[in-house]
This record gives C-alpha cells, sequence and structure tokens, in this order.
C-alpha cells in the first residue's frame, strides 16, 4: 500500500515538473473488441476523413494477459479497466482471483458519473471486467447481480435475459428479477431505442435486446447515437464522468472470418469516435482513450482499389492474436499514452489520471 502511494505522489510530482497543465475532468474510454492494426486501417483506406486520423498521439498496446501470449476479452478488458494483468476468463480480479477495484468503481468513489454503451450482452467480457469480479466470464448471473450492484448510471447494450428470472421468460435460474430491484433503486428500465431517444432519465438500463444487439448493418440506430445519449445524460454530473464505450462485434468479423461484418462495425465504431471526438474538442476537459482488448482474424488487407473500394480482406486465423493494436488519444494528458504499452499499463494510467484529478480538484 505505502509503494502504491508512493508512486502515486511520484507520478503526481512529475506531471507536475513537466508542467503538464492539467488532468481530465471526463474520460471516455473507447474499445473496438478485436480491432487490430488491420482493422483501423480498414476504416482509415476506405474514409478518407475517418476520425481514426484525427488523434495527436497515437501507440501500441501488448495485448498479452498474465498466462496467455492470446488473450481473451475477459483478460484483455481487465488490463484496461483495472491496470492489472490477469489470467485469461478472469474478470475485475487479479491472477490470484482477489478482487480489484475497476476504473468505473473508483469513479463512484469519487461521486462522478459512470457509464457503459456496448453493441454485445452488457455482461459480455469487455463491459464486464468493468464491473464484475469473478475468475469465471461464463458466470452470467452472477454479473448481471454485480451489475445491479454497482450503482453505474447509465448503461446500454443488450443481455436483458440475464436480469430476468426464467419463470418470466428470462435466463435466472434463482428466481431474482433485477430489473424489479433496479427499478425499487430507482432506475428506468428501457427496452427500445425509440424509449431511450424519449427518455429524460438520469440513471437507467437500456436493455435493448435479450442477448447481443443487432450486427451494425441490421439494425435501425447506430453506436453513434447510444452514445450520444449517454453522453448529454453523464455530462450533467459537475464532478465529471468516466464511461466505457465499445464496439462489440469488430470481433465477430474476425472470428467468423466475414470481411463484411469487419468493414460494417468498424464504420459503425469510428462513426462513435466521431462523436466522441466532438464531445471533447467542444468540452475541451475530456481524455478520449481508443484502444482493442486484442486483434481477431489475423487480417490483412490484401487488394482493393486505391479509393478504398473492393477491399480485399484475408484472414490467417479464426480466433484472437497477439499482435499488436493501436492506442489513439485526445485530451488533457494524451500524451501520456504514446509508444509501446503494455495493456495494464494503459489502465494503470487512467486510474492515475482519474486520482490525479481528483487530487489536484481537492488541492485548489
Ligand atoms: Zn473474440
Amino acid at each position: 500500500m505505502k509503494k502504491t502511494i508512493f508512486s502515486f505522489v511520484l507520478f503526481i510530482s512529475s506531471l507536475i515538473l513537466a508542467g503538464t497543465p492539467k488532468f481530465p475532468k471526463n474520460i471516455i474510454i473507447m474499445i473496438g473488441d478485436g480491432m487490430g492494426v488491420s482493422q483501423v486501417s480498414v476504416s482509415v483506406l476506405t474514409n478518407p476523413n475517418s476520425s481514426f486520423k484525427r488523434f495527436p498521439v497515437t501507440g501500441f498496446s501488448i495485448t498479452c494477459s498474465a498466462d496467455k501470449l492470446k488473450t481473451d476479452s475477459a483478460a484483455g478488458g481487465t488490463a484496461l479497466a483495472c491496470g492489472e494483468s490477469t489470467n485469461n476468463g478472469s474478470l475485475g480480479v487479479d491472477k490470484s482471483g482477489k478482487p480489484i477495484q475497476s476504473i468505473l468503481d473508483l469513479a463512484k468513489q469519487k461521486k462522478l458519473s459512470t457509464g457503459i454503451v456496448v453493441t454485445s450482452e452488457i455482461i459480455n467480457a469487455t463491459p464486464a471486467a468493468f464491473l464484475g469480479h469473478t475468475t469465471n466470464r461464463h458466470e452470467s448471473e452472477l454479473l448481471a447481480q454485480q451489475f445491479t450492484e454497482s450503482e453505474t448510471d447509465i448503461v446500454i447494450g443488450g443481455g436483458k435475459k440475464y436480469f430476468v428470472p426464467d419463470s418470466l421468460g428470462g435466463k435466472r435460474t434463482d428466481n431474482q428479477n433485477l430489473l424489479a430491484k433496479l427499478v425499487r433503486s430507482g432506475y428506468e428500465i428501457i427496452s427500445s431505442y425509440e424509449e431511450l431517444v424519449k427518455s429524460n432519465a438520469q440513471k437507467y438500463y437500456a436493455l435493448l435486446e435479450p442477448s447481443d444487439l443487432k450486427a451494425a448493418n441490421q439494425r435501425s440506430y447506430s453506436l453513434s447515437e447510444l452514445t450520444q445519449k449517454a453522453l448529454a445524460g453523464l455530462s450533467k454530473n459537475e464532478n465529471g464522468f468516466v464511461m466505457m464505450i465499445e464496439g462489440s462485434q469488430i470481433d465477430h468479423g474476425g472470428h467468423e472470418n466475414l470481411p463484411d461484418v469487419l468493414i460494417s462495425e468498424m464504420n459503425d465504431f469510428e462513426k462513435a469516435v466521431k462523436t466522441a471526438l466532438e464531445f471533447a474538442e467542444a468540452d475541451k476537459n475530456t481524455l478520449v482513450l481508443v484502444t482493442a482488448d486484442h486483434e481477431t482474424g489475423g487480417a490483412a488487407i490484401t487488394g482493393g482499389k486505391l479509393d478504398g473500394g473492393n477491399m480485399k480482406i484475408d484472414f490467417a486465423s479464426k480466433s484472437h492474436t497477439a499482435a499488436m493494436v493501436g492506442v489513439f488519444a485526445f485530451g488533457p494528458s494524451c500524451e501520456m499514452f504514446s509508444g509501446v504499452n503494455e495493456n495494464y499499463k494503459i489502465g494503470r494510467k487512467l486510474l492515475m489520471l482519474l486520482n490525479a484529478q481528483h487530487f489536484s480538484n481537492s488541492g485548489e
């Protein structure tokens, strides 16, 4: 503990000595699941105005987990969410299985607003790394329960079935109705995009499908629109907010070796990145950090036209690979994320920035 406090003080001192002007009030973490450098290249080569070109600071992340060269999304998400390298399959726990604090847990402790916006089931590995604590990523009922205990303000995604007992058409075997419990705690439960648009609730779960959201090319609404809605709510807290947004199904394009899925999911994610950047550019007090948990599919662009038409994508694998992924940062203290980072060090820097923001504010 003493060592942690010492390294934190050292970290703050080094930032002050380096003349860093300020720490971010808000942090937006954006994760493209399975989004390697080739996946980002698809966005950049097919779209001359791709948001990925707008980041002043870029780097790489080494994605290995504590026990495997090829990480899964559980360990990859935990590294980013909690700043710790853990074993594949583990969520929000260290490699000995001990629960650890995520950046969303810390943000709540500091009275910031928190949010999660994903296109998968919300208890899927990446979002669950931010709110769950278990060595087994497949404990869906437990993870749903841990979500409801987290006091997260805004949650948007799929996976409604894990919150409803099987007697009411859900998948819970313990007969608990977590949606009713959420309502009793002051949350609004939203079941469709149309309801979400109309809602003025400050705290809500928008569970738009029983399982994953539809694929980007089959949905009538975009990840960007979901992001916009969440930002409007979370930015009302004058203490600031931390949110995680995931393009969850880029990973599916890689696993299934489907170029069309990869391209449409990247388009959907890129538009959400644009929305976050526009918010941060106007706000001037928001750090946007975009990266991936790992690469999926060993994707390579092997042909196509110079203008990005007829893009040909080949795959070397149907699973995750150990290739490094890109890191893109914009906003206060973004320069900390340049270079080659181990994935958990990115998470650790995010936690330190949130601590530093609180530290500098309380010192004023
Ligand atoms: Zn995957």
